[in-house]
């Protein structure tokens, strides 16, 4: 029970509170998120004060800056859920090509000023995303496989530790913890701000070729000939879209389903057409592949642009079992799914960079990730399904690591690492929180 006779020194909401129901709503409309509180504070004194706040009063701390993976924290009972949204702050130095984001800004407050000067972050394939969410749990990118996962790029981290220190921790302050943030999500304490290299985007060639969905084998075996010989420059996925017919989508796809190459090449449109002459001799019915500045990488996934309630599965795959894969969403499998998106690894994605954090590589060729928006009960189960058939029909193909921020349900996150990073984290969690004040949305408990 919170003792509320006095309001703490920041804006905090309670379930009775008006504003409850609509602050406790993320990203993912299917969620039911009851933490026992929803502390808003305005900058990192006031973020100083909700954790000893939350201490005090016997509560646990759950750091959150955009909402869009807040599926894996389950019960929340137990915690003061910290809300970052009022942290918006950014600053770019255009020259030092550095760029310094408060805890709760998204990556839609970076990319268009970037673009603008003709750079580029390792952000994803969402704009919507928060920056410190998809940083400290590692962070692929459009461009990942040239520079390395966001989580590599990161140089300086503002953190409120356990001890309620705001701290500013680096390859030289605190270096455990500092590695151990960059992969270790929320269990380390409230990231306020952090900084990050970006990098220059001279020339960018991007789009995507949309095939008949009836074609789906033989554009998945056309990319799977390809994609294993395209330079660490090049990035390209192939997914399986049946666009819902809903007002967002555009009206060119909406409500109808294609086989779809995404990709983006840094380099001129000459050697990207020609890296790609395989897949276009195919024949796709629709081609938007063209030169562009570094902000159109926000918008080539065509990732759903507002809130909706969703189910997924992922995984990290050395091979595509086709047959198997297509038998559950290809044509004809009559499939609930909005899409199954394969994306390619391997290049700097794969290589563990000098003193990178926690969250250094992702190990396999390609990584899965598979989506359904439930609209009711019904629908519900049935996307369930065809996801439990998907995780079957790669089980054999699957490694046994997972990439966390594909992750959106409690796990167990030991699958996420190797045993000595796991470990090493654990050690670092002891020796910041032993009482585990802190609970990031994938568990790390501190080493005993
Ligand atoms: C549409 C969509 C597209 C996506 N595309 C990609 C992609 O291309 N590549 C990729 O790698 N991932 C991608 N993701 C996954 C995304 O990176 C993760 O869900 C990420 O955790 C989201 O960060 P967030 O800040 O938006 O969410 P939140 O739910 O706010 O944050 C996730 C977790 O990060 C921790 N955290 C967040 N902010 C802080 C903070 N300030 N201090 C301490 N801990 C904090 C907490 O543990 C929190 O539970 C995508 C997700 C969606 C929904």
């Amino acid at each position: 029970m919170i003792a509320r006779k006095r309001r703490p020194p920041f804006e905090i909401l309670f379930p009775e509170d008006a504003e409850w129901d609509a602050t406790r709503r993320v990203f993912n409309l299917a969620l039911d998120l009851r933490p026992a509180a929803i502390a808003l504070p305005r900058n990192s004194s006031e973020v100083v004060a909700a954790v000893e706040f939350a201490r005090d009063q016997g509560l646990r701390v759950a750091p959150q800056a955009a909402g869009h993976n807040a599926d894996a924290y389950g019960d929340l009972a137990d915690s003061l859920l910290v809300d970052l949204r009022h942290l918006q702050g950014v600053a770019i130095d255009t020259r030092a090509q550095r760029v310094r984001v408060e805890g709760g800004v998204k990556w839609e407050q970076v990319i268009p000023p970037l673009s603008d000067h003709g750079l580029a972050a390792v952000h994803g394939s969402s704009p919507d995303v928060g920056v410190a969410g998809y940083s400290l749990g590692g962070g692929l990118g459009w461009i990942s496989r040239k520079y390395g996962l966001q989580a590599s790029n990161v140089t300086a981290i503002d953190v409120v530790t356990a001890d309620g220190q705001l701290r500013r921790v680096d390859h030289a302050r605190d270096p455990d913890l500092f590695w151990a943030l960059r992969g270790g999500n929320g269990n380390y304490g409230i990231v306020t701000a952090l900084e990050f290299r970006v990098h220059a985007v001279e020339e960018l060639y991007a789009g995507a070729l949309f095939f008949e969905f009836a074609r789906a084998r033989e554009v998945l075996e056309a990319w799977l000939g390809l994609a294993p010989g395209l330079p660490d420059r090049c990035t390209t996925w192939c997914s399986l879209f049946q666009f819902p017919d809903l007002p967002f989508v555009p009206e060119p796809v909406r409500g109808r389903s294609f086989a779809v190459v995404l990709g983006a090449f840094l380099g001129d449109e000459q050697q990207g057409r020609e890296l790609l002459r395989p897949l276009r001799g195919l024949g796709p019915v629709m081609d938007t592949f063209a030169m562009g500045p570094p902000a159109v990488l926000g918008e080539l996934a065509m990732d759903p642009p507002v809130p909706l309630p969703l189910a997924h599965t992922s995984a990290l795959l050395d091979s595509i079992p086709i047959d198997d894969l297509l038998a559950v969403t290809g044509p004809g499998a009559d499939s609930p799914l909005v899409v199954v998106e394969l994306r390619q690894l391997g290049g700097a994605v794969g290589r563990y960079a000098d003193a990178a954090g926690a969250c250094a590589a992702l190990p396999g060729n390609y990584i899965l990730l598979a989506l359904g928006v439930p609209a009711d009960v019904a629908s519900a189960a049935a996307i369930d399904r065809c996801l439990r058939a998907i995780d079957n029909a790669v089980a054999d193909y699957a490694l046994d690591r997972r990439y966390g921020n594909f992750v959106g349900h409690p796990t167990d996150a030991s699958a996420f690492w190797d045993t000595a990073t796991w470990a090493r984290l654990r050690a670092v969690k002891a020796a910041y929180d032993p009482d585990e004040l802190f609970r990031g949305n994938h568990y790390i408990p501190p080493a005993t």
